[in-house]
């Protein structure tokens, strides 16, 4: 049986990049290797919409939200966490373990934060210097309204630090045109890359910041990676040099299929995903304001979330998460982001529909495939909403 990897990251990866990945060492200070680095380079800057360098670490997607915090923040300083989700509560401590004070808004998981909402809570904490948040909280699949945000922080001395691990390359996310400070991800999402390297951008204003700053970090030093990255082509440490190979073909897939192209396959797979649970009977956790990548589906009561999945997984290969924190057992996360296309969201959708049989709750129409390919051909035409994009 063919295994189909629908988890939120890691994500399944296409075999030009699993080609790439299988080729022998390079030397990262050759010539070779200094060019690839100088092309990677300019295709991160398209992906991430920048003018400003963007910067690879060796490390997971939290590697460089810990970068973020340490470079743009003294120990002592306020910081605004959105915390909606297992994601948000990670930049609340990784900002305490940094030292930083850290007031947190807490946001019912599920939801999306609003500009108002935010604007209400630094009344109360005028000394913030920045906001940490995510662009798109994977463990509840809620979509934060990054844009109007970043159009509140761009008038206001205040730094607007994105997590945008699953949504790099799968939603719109244009960090300068939206204004956004620092923006970062990783590679086992969107970037159909394995894990191990993540990456950073920051605004000409939060560079100002970390120069006044000057940090102290040895290894997440941004300063220094800028400094060898715009020189020489080079990072200041050995990278994850067949990683970035395989970053460079998956540039080219992207350049090759052009991002509007991505965001509009992203989107109809993010509404066929949602008519086929919806038809199944099931409600969505995420029900305005929801992410591109992956659908965060509740269980009917009574039905054990893990005995469902174990069943998805043994029956049909098809491999989904579950909830984290209070929804561990409530909900199934389909992920559908990276290599992924309507067959693989089909066969998600078909084994759920077979697991909810074997666990007591499938209670849905039975045309729900027909139902989510109508949303997946009607969305792919229509395209994604001009607002979001
Ligand atoms: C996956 C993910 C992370 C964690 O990334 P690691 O690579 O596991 O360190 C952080 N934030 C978001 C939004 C994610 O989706």
């Amino acid at each position: 049986m063919k295994t189909r990897l629908l988890t939120p990251g890691p994500t399944p990866l296409p075999e030009e990049v699993r080609l790439t990945l299988a080729m022998d060492m390079v030397h990262h200070r050759k010539e070779g290797f200094t060019a690839l680095l100088g092309e990677i380079q300019q295709g991160l800057k398209w992906l991430f919409g920048t003018e400003q360098p963007v910067i690879p670490l060796t490390c997971s997607g939290t590697g460089a939200m810990t970068a973020a915090v340490g470079n743009l923040f003294k120990p002592g300083e306020q910081v605004l966490v959105i915390e909606g989700g297992k994601f948000g509560e990670r930049w609340g401590e990784i900002a305490g373990t940094h030292g930083l004070d850290c007031a947190v808004m807490t946001v019912p998981w599920g939801k999306a934060v609003t500009v108002e909402h935010v604007e209400t809570a630094l009344k109360n904490y005028p000394d913030a210097k920045g906001i940490l948040i995510q662009a798109s909280e994977t463990s509840t699949g809620v979509l934060h309204p990054i844009k109007e945000l970043a159009a509140f922080t761009r008038e206001r001395d205040l730094m607007l630090v994105v997590d945008g691990i699953s949504a790099v390359g799968i939603s719109p996310c244009p960090m300068d045109e939206w204004g956004i400070d620092c923006l970062l991800t990783g590679s086992q999402k969107g970037l159909m890359l394995p894990p191990g390297l993540a990456f950073i951008a920051l605004s000409e204003r939060a560079w100002k910041r970390v120069e006044e700053i000057k940090p102290r970090n040895f290894y997440f030093n941004l300063l220094g990676e800028r400094a060898k990255i715009m020189v020489n082509n080079q990072t200041n440490f050995t990278p994850a040099i067949n990683l970035l190979m395989g970053l460079s073909t998956c540039l080219d897939l992207f350049q090759e299929r052009t991002m509007e192209e991505v965001f509009r396959t992203q989107w109809a797979l993010t509404q066929m995903a949602r008519a086929g649970a919806k038809a199944l009977g099931l409600e969505l956790l995420a029900k305005d304001h929801y992410t591109w990548g992956l659908t965060s589906i509740r269980l009917p009561a009574g039905v054990d979330g893990a005995v469902l999945l174990k069943a998805c997984a043994e029956r049909y290969g098809v491999v989904m998460a579950g909830g984290q924190g209070h929804l561990k057992g409530r909900i199934v996360r389909m992920g559908h982001m990276g290599h992924v296309d309507f067959a693989d969201v089909m066969a998600g959708l078909y084994a759920l529909a077979q697991g909810l049989k074997l666990t007591g709750g499938h209670s849905g129409s039975r045309d729900y495939l027909e139902r989510a390919m109508e949303a997946f051909e009607t969305s792919l035409a229509d395209g994604p909403p001009a607002d979001l994009c």
